[in-house]
């Protein structure tokens, strides 16, 4: 079944118009007219099965049929990575929805490569978004992670600290333990796990240390040098099995 994003407010409602860049997809991409089933959701836990009732070329108006709550993951997975290079994040951001991270934070890093100028931010956080959409359309995850950033180091190493939530640094240094023995080792109420990616030219010694300092506990992923992006789908994968209910 064909699934549309719909904001929380509106699906809260019996009936309601789809989004025009919805309702063109449906109609005229897919086809769909009046009686035609959709699943819908909002990023924020619901699912909902609605008919669509008349359609225009641009317009869709939808009848909700049935809805569910899905409940969010009891120990919430935050990614904090460096800000890659376009494609790289695009692939972090879809398989970060797909693995169920309950947001992602974008570091600015002295050796990340990716900057992104004032100018450009809101449109850049637009496209992120876009991505962040059409990947828990194609997942069926009603959990649309938050997004944050890009902030340095030293800010999300500081919330970190202040959410109480155990910080894992993934990192190439010699005194480090295996992601699944820490994980195993951490207490059952953490109130949640954020995970830290350096970028491709890896974080430097003192942005290590601000972690470490924030209590980060330092963690490998093997014994190999992965990309950025492939730590980052490692351990949000690992991650997510262990606190899987
Ligand atoms: N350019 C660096 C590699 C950076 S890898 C070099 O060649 O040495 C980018 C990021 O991925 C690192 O900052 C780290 O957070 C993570 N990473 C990559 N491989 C890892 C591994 N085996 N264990 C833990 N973290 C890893």
């Amino acid at each position: 079944m064909h699934r549309c994003f719909v904001p929380t407010d509106r699906l809260r409602l019996e009936a309601f118009d789809l989004d025009e860049a919805e309702a063109r997809h449906a109609v005229q991409v897919l086809r769909l007219g009046p009686g035609d089933r959709v699943a819908l959701l909002d990023g924020a836990g619901t699912l909902a099965e609605g008919v669509l009732e008349q359609t225009g070329r641009r317009s869709a108006r939808v009848r909700v049929v049935g809805r569910s709550s899905v409940p969010a993951p009891a120990v919430p997975i935050h990614l904090l990575v460096a800000l890659l290079k376009g494609k790289a994040l695009d692939l972090v951001l879809e398989k970060a929805v797909e693995l169920g991270a309950a947001s992602i934070v974008l570091l600015e890093t002295d050796h990340g490569v990716a900057r992104v100028p004032a100018s450009e931010a809101d449109r850049k956080r637009e496209t992120w978004r876009h991505t962040l959409v059409e990947a828990s359309k194609q997942s069926r995850n009603p959990w649309l992670p938050e997004l944050v950033g890009p902030v340095p180091v030293v800010a999300a190493a500081a919330t970190a600290r202040e959410s109480g939530d155990a910080l894992i640094l993934a990192s190439l240094a010699a005194d480090t333990r295996p992601l699944g023995t820490v994980l195993a080792g951490l207490p059952q109420r953490v109130p949640g796990i954020r995970i830290a990616i350096g970028p491709e030219g890896d974080f430097t010694a003192e942005e290590e240390g601000i972690l470490r300092s924030a209590g980060a506990l330092a963690v490998d992923l093997g014994p190999r040098i992965l990309r950025a992006e492939t730590a980052a789908i490692a351990a949000l994968a690992i991650a997510s099995e262990h606190t899987r209910r």
